[in-house]
């Protein structure tokens, strides 16, 4: 009898393993919380490697898919001080196989995953509240009432994951740092001037230990992350215009007055997300029925571009121990083993770069990093 595989999340790393065993002829389900595919995906476009999110995109046969989709041009990059002065500036990271990172939006991402899957993979509006062990597998409980069983569960459900307490102890702690995102719809009538400097590509904004990051999206809109020590709850209300614009300006002193505009145009509410991180030396006993990928399993900030690249190479190397081992536990220790210390090499160098780019020479730290 076939394995039945749960995945809980359909992010591009829960998306990209149910396309990689859908391939091996797995039998398949991803649960997702989300009421439906229409649900728009908001966040930063995304910048994809060579060897981790090209590479899964690549032996899930989605190359050509992924190549319609992308946005050429969207990897040209400003670093910029904090009265808008560019400092540095690159548009060709095609030169090299290695430094090529083609950006992609997540709506796009999320849509080309999800039409490589046989129709139905998904169950939609299934928020998942609790795991139980039945007969050698899992019962699984959603918030919509319903239940399902799986022999082996994958835990693929983010940051604030239910599934890892079922895998490990270990919680993700505070790295420092605290964003407020936003989103401003037609940045090319509603703020100009950022519009033009962002040059269709990426702003990094740097200084006074403080972080501004700015990204096109393909429809037109742009999306802002700030970055600050301001600990894990900064005051707010951010559903409140008055409220957001003076934080900004009281909490960035003394930065060029046109930043403000992002938040005069975002949409209401803004997003605040301190930055959690998985600790980097986590180990844990692999379980022979339940496992975890992406940022259930090593969440980090996003200071390196490296999250959704490593979920998807979760993804990749996930259903390689599966399609190795005859028996679900070997290749739960294989691909664990592996993915953890590959993840803890990451998550060092992504604090270090955190710290780095919030610190006094963060803008010096970010050229002098990309011009050699
Ligand atoms: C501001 C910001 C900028 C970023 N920029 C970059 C970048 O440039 N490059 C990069 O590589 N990474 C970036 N990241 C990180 C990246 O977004 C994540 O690492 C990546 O999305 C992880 O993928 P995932 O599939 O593991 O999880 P997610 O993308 O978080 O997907 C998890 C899915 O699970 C669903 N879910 C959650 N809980 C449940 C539940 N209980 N039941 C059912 N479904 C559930 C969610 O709805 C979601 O669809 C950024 C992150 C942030 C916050």
């Amino acid at each position: 009898m076939k394995t039945i595989i749960a995945i809980i999340g359909g992010g591009p790393g829960g998306l990209t393993l149910a396309r990689l065993l859908q391939q091996q002829g797995a039998q398949v389900t991803v649960y997702e919380r989300d009421r439906s595919r229409e649900v728009r995906v908001q966040g930063a476009t995304l910048d994809l490697h060579h060897d981790s999110g090209l590479l899964a995109l690549e032996v899930a046969g989605l190359t050509e898919a992924f190549l319609r989709e992308y946005r050429p041009g969207a990897d040209y990059t400003r670093v910029l001080d904090n009265q808008a002065n560019i400092i540095w500036e690159d548009g060709d990271h095609g030169k090299e196989k290695e430094a090529y990172r083609p950006e992609i939006d997540r709506g796009p991402l999320r849509d080309l995953l999800l039409d490589s899957l046989t129709p139905g993979t998904v169950v939609w509006d299934s928020h998942l509240q609790s795991l139980e062990e039945m007969n050698g597998g899992w019962q699984l409980t959603f918030a919509n009432g319903s239940v399902a069983y799986a022999d082996l569960v994958v835990g693929a459900d983010g940051a604030n994951s239910k599934v890892r307490a079922l895998v490990t102890d270990i919680r993700p702690f505070y790295a420092g740092i605290t964003i407020v995102e936003g989103a401003v719809t037609d940045s090319r009538h509603t703020i100009p001037q950022i519009h033009e400097w962002l040059h269709g590509g990426k702003l990094f904004v740097l200084g006074d230990e403080k972080s501004l990051i700015v990204s096109s999206k393909g429809d037109g809109s742009l999306v802002f992350y700030t970055g600050c020590k301001t600990g894990e709850a900064p005051a707010g209300p951010w559903n409140d215009r008055d409220a957001a614009l003076a934080w900004f300006e009281s909490t960035f002193q003394g930065w060029n007055p046109a930043w403000a505009d992002l938040f005069k145009n975002a949409s209401l509410p803004l997003t605040i997300r301190p930055q959690y991180c998985m600790p980097p030396d986590q180990d844990w006993t692999s379980r022979h029925n339940i496992t975890l990928l992406g940022d259930a399993a090593h969440l980090m900030p996003p200071y390196a571009g490296e999250g959704v690249n490593m979920a998807m190479l979760d993804a990749l190397e996930l259903s390689q121990a599966l399609a190795a081992e005859s028996d679900p536990a070997a290749a739960i220790t294989r691909y664990e083993t592996g993915m953890r210390k590959r993840a803890g090499e990451i998550a060092r160098m992504t604090l270090e770069q955190t710290e780095a780019l919030h610190s006094p020479n963060g803008l010096q730290h970010l050229v002098s990093l990309w011009k050699d």
